[in-house]
């Protein structure tokens, strides 16, 4: 479709279904110009109104904040909501109906994916679903990029002949064309399809197969503007195919359901937290824990995600002052079972970010545990490497001594699972 048709589109859709879109991303727009001070300051309103709201409108949080002898309308709130106890997607399951405000908006029903446990249901409002809309919109004109504009989506997933037309339609409306299958064939075919799209996206360990494949096949995608990864990490090896294959480097958008637009990553490089709508704090084990001012239909507060992450407070190059997500881990996940102890999931994300720093050498890996004490370690890699093996045998004795060993198979091309993956899968 021609973008100018996908634009009128795109904004009659968004009348209907989204009256508040268009507004609430001038206010965004408008607010990326503040400087660090004046952010954080609006942040801490933002907050308070926000917890307060809470307090008034939902019986769990009324009696959350009781419990705990918190109080949002007192001066100093922010040094006592510091210390206010996290909670879980278990505990947002476990209240639902309490959790939620019923203040007489108008809602439809959310759902997150449930790819990690239970799918977590709520309703959410017009003006949250919104602001979430908005915050992506705001992240893509970083990229000089409209959400209207032609764009290719990776994304494998078994569709039911009824579900394939309704996506069709979805995908037509938004000027999509979707990629779902990672063989050959499909992939020169999509080429084609995709050749004036301006920007694609889909799971990171997907447009990685996209591009090592179209480096294959000598297919360069020109035009793209943006290539934009979400819900996994994106691995360092990642990089110089998608380079290669769309002329830029993959970029990331860290949110999720429940939570809202968390961070978005900037034309420098950079994550920005979505300060405007979010408090995000990192506690003393790295994880990431996020109070969402939106979710004023079933408000997200203090919500520990189950991800990990580091902070950064430097100021951007780009000129916009939000605070920076320097480092994101990923997913807290399963631990790593030795014969004797345990150790946590992420371990792995250290070992190969270690041989990155100390080798200058970017492996692409999976893992997967079946049994206690052994990991298998997949190793994408035209044929075995001594060396390589070497360098992770390295790592591995370090962190783990001979409570865990690692069988190696070396693979040079990992099948693009039909299935959001994570770079460590345990099966115990
Ligand atoms: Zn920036």
């Amino acid at each position: 479709m021609n973008n100018k048709i996908s634009e009128i589109l795109f904004k009659i859709a968004a009348r209907k279904r989204n009256p508040s879109l268009f507004s609430k991303y001038e206010e965004l727009k408008a607010q990326e110009k503040l400087s660090r001070e004046e952010l954080l300051k609006y942040q801490e309103e933002q907050l308070k109104l926000f917890l307060q709201f809470c307090y008034e409108k939902s019986d769990f949080y009324k009696n959350y904040f009781d419990k705990h002898d918190f109080s949002p309308y007192d001066s100093n709130f922010i040094e006592s909501y510091n210390k206010l106890p996290e909670l879980y997607k278990s505990d947002l399951l476990a209240n639902n109906e309490a959790i939620h405000t019923r203040i007489g908006v108008n809602t439809k029903p959310a759902v997150t994916s449930g790819t990690s446990g239970q799918a977590l249901k709520f309703d959410r409002s017009e003006s949250w679903d919104s602001i979430n809309r908005a915050s992506v919109m705001r992240g893509y004109s970083w990229h000089d990029v409209n959400v209207w504009e032609r764009n290719g989506y990776f994304w494998g997933y078994n569709l039911q002949s009824s579900d394939a037309k309704k996506i069709w339609l979805l995908d037509f409306l938004q000027n999509r064309k979707r990629l779902f299958r990672f063989n050959k064939k499909d992939i020169q075919d999509f080429s084609h399809t995709i050749k004036k799209a301006s920007y694609v996206g889909g799971y990171s360990s997907m447009i990685y197969q996209v591009a090592k494949t179209s480096n294959e096949l000598g297919i360069n995608f020109k035009n793209i503007k943006m290539v934009k990864g979400t819900s996994e990490t994106i691995l360092p090896y990642y990089q110089d195919e998608v380079k290669k294959a769309f002329g830029r480097k993959m970029i990331s958008e860290y949110g999720a359901t429940e939570t809202g637009l968390i961070a978005f990553e900037c034309e420098e490089g950079s994550l920005h937290v979505n300060m405007e709508n979010i408090y995000l704090e990192v506690n003393e084990n790295s994880d990431v824990v996020v109070t969402n001012f939106a979710s004023d239909t079933f408000p997200i507060v203090k919500y520990n995600i189950g991800d990990m992450a580091t902070l950064s407070f430097d100021i951007c190059k780009c000129g916009k002052e939000h605070v920076l997500i320097s480092e994101l881990i990923g997913r807290k996940g399963k631990n790593i079972v030795g014969k004797s102890e345990e150790y946590p999931g992420f371990t792995f994300y250290y070992i190969f970010k270690n041989i990155l720093v100390k080798y200058n050498t970017k492996l692409n890996y999976k893992a997967v545990q079946n049994v206690k004490g052994t990991v298998e370690m997949f190793i994408e890699l035209p044929e075995e490497d001594e060396k390589v093996r070497e360098m992770i045998e390295e790592q591995r004795s370090s962190y783990f001594k001979d409570d865990v060993i690692f069988h190696y198979t070396f693979l040079s091309h990992f099948s693009a699972e039909k299935k959001k993956t994570q770079s460590f899968e345990s099966n115990l």
